[in-house]
């Protein structure tokens, strides 16, 4: 092996590069950031051609003296902090002074500033790392940086830019966090000359969320806030109706530096556990405020990740605080006779030719969704004859009972059960029950519904160690992968508590002694692959009270009735005695709703009942 050496400045300085600026919109980060630790109360932000040609920043903040400009692109010196000890407890949003050194190591970079009192400005040419002399220049109080062709010396990066529409929106993406952590900042940003955004200042994060958002989303965000000790959390979260299929629509921000955080995230889809379909994940723009030296922001070249020094405290702050709002919110599905509709002069008179939809009881939007498009979540006007596609009436349109008429038009019902308890209800194509509830009338999902009695009652047996075992007279063996087998061994005492007796036998087979009773007659393999798959489930928290709750969740699952079963009188009955669960239990437990809800004065109003 070849004698060590120390590596010259240059090559030390595009190593940073490599780490701290992976694209054109690192760049946008880190000078926005150095605009807002200068105290800007304005940045203008012009890109082209997704920032591979052009980025040009220019703000109004402090500037830099002009004795200090080059010292600003040289690797490691900052004004920001200044010892060891300052390292935890920083208050600004740079403090590694490796940006400027970095950037200007592989583009063409002008900088030029002027602080308030300096009567003149500088300016100073760094060419791919060969840094000219600073140059007096004229220019308002600030500082402008002017970045081209960047990464030219560095083909292989340049290589991986992506078009320049998906390096935009990079760059868009950086720009939207740095805006919603300073709405105070006046922000504008433009792409080949075109203007994308002008935010004006504002007071109201909430403001600027809906220039980003429009109204309709921010309309239902629900604000959230509390405090322990020395920290705070602050901001939005979304309706459960409100959903992404991926984590991008969740903002999280330490003390102003958005942040990503696997523990924080987490505590977010567990204050929503039930309220949301499995898989969707909530939004939220939330605002952790505590002291600097709670958290180690230098653990990460981008301080995109931070160390808590108590990450458990904030889990359970985050969590608590979301699920304690929640607690105070009517957060059930509505039924609902779309009013845009009905209030359409020209309209027929009769519910059959209306919109019906199902959105959030109050302030919601009409119709976020349909019934006769969206089956999967909603069921689907059982005459239509056309399925998932047909399309929905329009106002004034004629439409023939034959095709979207009443629920119970013409189909032949079920017989009406009135429990001793004296709820009435019936069942509707072997699928839903219709109930009379004091207020109006619920339509529940039967499966849900049984889903959601059956894992309430199951979890509780769990805890209080009380679980129905069913033992099998000569054990079941059965085989499975390897591995799968390897799962279900090393969790056979958390399965031991949901009521399986499992032991291992041979490398690839196990041996089934008990299992809870809930599950009837179960088929032994297929129960026991869909375990090991929630054991294994990626992204699966190693926390065995997530494990039970899924395990939890399958299981009740497997367990209940299903679309399509008939029901007799008596699993009727006992399904409406438990309806009483819809009134606090508003979705099964994979966060499908359980009930639509239409209300006595609805129907009163739309059938022309009320004034
Ligand atoms: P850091 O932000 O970690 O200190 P940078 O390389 O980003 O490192 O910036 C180096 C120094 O240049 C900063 O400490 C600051 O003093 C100065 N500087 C950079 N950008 C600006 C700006 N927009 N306005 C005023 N000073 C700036
Ligand atoms: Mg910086």
């Amino acid at each position: 092996m070849p004698r060590i050496q120390q590596l010259d400045d240059r090559i030390v300085n595009k190593i940073a590069a490599g780490e701290v600026i992976e694209r054109p919109a690192s760049v946008v980060k880190e000078l926005l950031e150095n605009s807002v630790d200068a105290l800007a109360t304005r940045v203008d932000v012009e890109i082209e051609e997704g920032g591979s040609q052009r980025i040009r920043i220019v703000d109004n903040g402090e500037g830099i003296h002009p004795d200090d400009i080059l010292l600003a692109v040289t690797a490691h010196a900052t004004s920001k902090i200044r010892t060891a000890e300052d390292l935890f407890g920083v208050h600004t949003m740079g403090f590694r002074g490796e940006a400027l050194a970095s950037i200007a190591e592989v583009s063409r970079f002008i900088v030029r500033s002027r602080t308030a009192e300096a009567i003149a400005g500088t300016e100073l040419i760094v060419n791919y790392g060969d840094a000219g002399s600073p140059q007096p220049a004229a220019g308002p109080p600030g500082t402008s940086f002017d970045i081209t062709g960047l990464f030219a010396n560095t083909p292989v990066r340049r290589k991986f830019l992506k078009r320049p529409a998906t390096e935009f929106g990079h760059i868009a993406e950086q720009f939207t966090r740095v805006a919603l952590a300073h709405p105070r900042l006046h922000m504008t940003l433009s792409h080949n000359g075109r203007d994308v955004f002008d935010l004006p200042p504002t007071d109201r994060l909430i403001d600027r969320l809906e220039l980003f958002h429009g109204s309709e989303l921010t309309e239902k965000l629900i604000w959230v806030e509390n405090e322990t000790g020395d920290c705070r959390v602050w901001g939005y979260v979304g309706h459960p109706s409100q959903t992404k299929s991926n984590r991008k629509g969740q903002y999280l921000f330490l003390n102003g530096r958005p942040i990503t955080d696997r523990s924080l995230s987490h505590a977010l889809t567990e204050a929503y556990r039930g309220l949301v379909m499995v898989g969707r994940q909530p939004i939220a723009y939330l605002f952790l405020e505590m002291p600097p030296e709670l958290a180690d922001v230098n653990v990460h070249p981008t301080k995109a990740e931070v160390r808590f020094q108590d990450s458990q405290q904030h889990y359970r702050l985050l969590l608590s605080t979301i699920r304690t709002t929640f607690l105070g919110l009517p957060l059930e599905t509505a039924l609902r006779v779309d009013p845009t509709v009905a209030a359409q002069p020209g309209a027929a008179p009769g519910p059959h030719q209306q919109r019906l939809s199902i959105s959030p009881p109050q302030g919601g939007t009409p119709s976020s969704f349909n019934w006769a498009t969206r089956p999967s979540t909603a069921p689907t006007t059982p005459s239509a004859p056309g399925g998932p596609g047909t399309p929905v009436p329009q106002p004034g349109e004629h439409v023939s009972t034959a095709t979207t008429g009443p629920v119970v038009a013409h189909h032949e019902p079920g017989r009406p059960v009135t429990t001793g308890g004296g709820i009435r209800g019936i069942q509707v194509h072997d699928c839903y029950l219709l109930i009379e509830t004091p207020d109006g009338v619920a339509v529940v999902d039967q499966h849900a519904l049984h889903e959601r009695v059956l894992y309430e009652h199951f979890k509780q047996r769990v805890l209080d160690g009380d679980v129905e075992q069913q033992k099998l007279l000569v054990p079941e063996t059965v085989e499975l992968s390897a591995r799968e087998a390897a799962t279900v061994t090393e969790s056979c005492e958390l399965l031991a508590s949901l009521g399986f007796v499992i032991e291992a036998f041979g490398t690839n087979t196990v041996l089934v002694q008990a299992y809870p009773a809930m599950l009837r007659r179960p088929d032994f393999p297929e129960l026991l692959r869909d375990l090991c798959e929630t054991l294994e489930r990626p992204g699966q928290q190693p926390d065995r009270r997530d494990i039970l709750e899924s395990l939890l969740q399958m299981m009740s699952c497997k367990a209940a009735v299903k679309a399509g079963h008939r029901l007799s009188s008596e699993e009727m009955a006992s399904l409406l005695e438990q309806s009483h669960l819809i009134d606090d239990a508003h979705h099964c437990p994979h966060g499908r709703p359980t009930a639509l809800v239409l209300s006595r004065t609805e129907l009163d109003r739309q059938f022309g009942r009320l004034g």
